[in-house]
């Protein structure tokens, strides 16, 4: 039997914005491109709709209007569009 599978996206905050939104309640932030990143840390806003980064202090707020990789600003999808697989 399969086992359960959970896709999420990584994004970063190159940018440094105070508030991002983003199409997905799982995922990782890595904070500013490498080399400068900061631990991928999984985060989970799970009945609520946003959270703040521990490490970067970006607050990510979700928004069902957009797509799971999607972000605004948009570009926030760290690497190649790959999903990351749990
Ligand atoms: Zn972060």
């Amino acid at each position: 039997m399969a086992e359960a599978q959970t896709t999420f996206p990584k994004f970063h905050n190159e940018a440094g914005k105070k508030n991002v939104r983003v199409g997905a309640k799982e995922f990782e932030c890595i904070g500013a491109l490498p080399p400068h990143d900061h631990p991928h840390v999984y985060l989970d806003m799970g009945e609520g709709v946003q959270i703040i980064c521990p490490y970067c202090s970006t607050a990510f707020v979700f928004d069902e209007t957009l797509g799971p990789t999607d972000s605004v600003p948009p570009g926030l999808l760290y690497a190649d569009g790959k999903l990351t697989e749990r």
